[in-house]
């Protein structure tokens, strides 16, 4: 994954020159005190490491490395994903926890910021053998987490079955204690929420559709103060409808499409999606329906072959994977992985809008090019809080065992979402900062603001 590493000493120099902020903070005292928040934001609180001890069926003992990095818990537990990958790795997990600290900030959530890891690739162990490594995963980090602690949830590689899974050991290991706090994103039956599985695509199509809606109504100043090419296509969307693409076409990229597909504010078609084989394309828009009933009934997969299609009376080409990026689109959702934009595809993308759906799937490299071009980008930070969002919802109704309806969820998850946009789109207007760093900037100040209020910057 990209390193964001310099974000929060760069928001922090912008910071430290605008007097307006922390005003109590003078000459000397100021410079330190900006010293010491680059200190303490920029590095994890703790690296947790195990190596987890498991009898796998065949009799033979395995060590499995093992991670938990609680990065920064000023603003309430710490919070964050478990990944099982073979390919994940302490910076990786260390940079996820920092992201998730910026990201619960920015959308004020009393969490901070955490995220696991487990080196392993899932596919190549039995059901029970994942079970075992679920329970040892919470056996080993048994004493740093908990509801008002540390609250994992689903990543890569993990889901409601592995939730549950750790939750009941939690719940073994504490006996009489409150436990449906202490994991989210765990199946309904045992205390999940509804609409979590929706909620991260939900809430990156309504992030793209807020922004469009603000674009239309602020046009002026749109076309003003902001030196970019989506403007225009915003506005020629009144006499023609928005092209779409969505790369991956899993949990997040298939509600997203279709969100997209469904919307009644926006005129859109879906032109093109992909997953880890494909691209399917269709220049007067695809059946995203059929499409995802092809998926559920094949293991997540889009057809692949011309006889899929047509047995499924779908209507498309079936072209190489990675051209979808290149397609002349006006809006590309990603929803696949991270680096997918990077600088050997840079110069091809046309779509004047990306949204990140995906965690960093722009290389900082493809970001700064695309962004000197005029290329609107919705980053990670902003468009696909919707899953923490949720589980924040589930940590809630798990603590007051009553539960919401559907349309309460979605609700609620429009709300904050909503409330953000709009503390961070006036800031955008007139600024010279793209969106990306807009968003890094108020997180860090609300992060400042809470440390220095709690005296901890002496
Ligand atoms: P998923 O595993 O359900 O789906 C991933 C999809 O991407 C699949 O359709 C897969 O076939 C496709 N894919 C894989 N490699 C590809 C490639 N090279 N090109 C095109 N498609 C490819 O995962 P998800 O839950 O949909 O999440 C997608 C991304 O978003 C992940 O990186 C995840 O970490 C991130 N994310 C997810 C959530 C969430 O709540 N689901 C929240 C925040 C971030």
């Amino acid at each position: 994954m990209s390193e964001r590493n310099t974000v929060i000493e760069n928001s922090l120099t912008t910071l430290l020159k605008d007097e307006s902020f922390l005003p109590d903070l003078k000459a000397q005292t100021r410079e330190q005190a900006f010293k010491s928040l680059v200190a303490l934001l920029s590095t994890p609180n703790h690296v947790h490491k195990s190596y987890l001890r498991v009898s796998l069926e065949n009799g033979t003992i395995v060590r499995i490395p093992s991670f938990r990095v609680q990065h920064n818990d000023t603003l309430g537990p710490y919070k964050g994903g478990i990944r099982f990958h073979e390919s994940v790795n302490e910076g990786e997990v260390s940079n996820l926890a920092r992201l998730m600290t910026l990201k619960n900030a920015l959308h004020e959530l009393p969490f901070g910021g955490g995220k696991g890891g487990v080196i392993i690739n899932p596919r190549e162990y039995t059901v029970k053998e994942l079970h075992l490594i679920c329970k040892k995963y919470v056996q080993y980090f048994n004493d740093i987490l908990g509801p008002d602690k540390d609250i994992p949830a689903p990543d890569a590689g993990t889901g409601e079955r592995e939730m549950d899974w750790m939750m009941a050991e939690y719940k073994n290991i504490h006996p009489g204690e409150p436990y449906r706090g202490s994991f989210t994103g765990k199946s309904i039956i045992n205390g999940g929420s509804l609409g979590r599985k929706q909620a991260t695509g939900k809430g990156v199509y309504f992030t793209f559709r807020y922004m469009m809606h603000n674009f239309l109504k602020e046009q002026e100043r749109w076309l003003q103060t902001q030196d970019n090419i989506f403007a225009e296509t915003a506005l020629n969307h009144l006499d023609k409808k928005l092209k779409v693409a969505v790369q991956g076409f899993g949990n997040l990229g298939s509600v997203a499409a279709l969100e997209a597909f469904q919307c009644n504010y926006l005129q859109n078609e879906v032109i093109a999606v992909s997953d880890r084989q494909v691209m399917l394309y269709n220049s007067d828009g695809l059946d995203i329906p059929a499409l995802l009933k092809f998926a559920e009934e094949n293991d997540g997969d889009l057809p692949s072959a011309k006889e899929d299609l047509s047995a499924h009376d779908i209507k498309a080409e079936i072209r190489d994977r990675d051209s979808l990026l290149e397609i002349d689109a006006d809006v590309l959702i990603m929803a696949a992985l991270e680096n997918q934009i990077h600088k050997d595809n840079m110069k091809k993308i046309k779509a004047p809008l990306i949204v990140e759906g995906a965690n960093a799937p722009i290389t900082e490299e493809a970001d700064k090019y695309l962004s000197d071009q005029g290329t609107l980008i919705v980053p990670d930070i902003l468009a696909n809080a919707g899953g923490v969002i949720v589980s924040y919802l589930e940590w809630i109704q798990g603590r007051e065992t009553q539960f919401y309806k559907e349309e309460q969820i979605y609700e609620l998850l429009y709300e904050k979402m909503q409330n953000t946009m709009d503390t961070i789109l006036p800031q955008f207007f007139g600024d010279p900062f793209p969106l990306r760093q807009n968003c890094y900037i108020h997180s860090v100040m609300k992060l400042s603001t809470v440390l220095f209020r709690q005296g901890k910057l002496y």
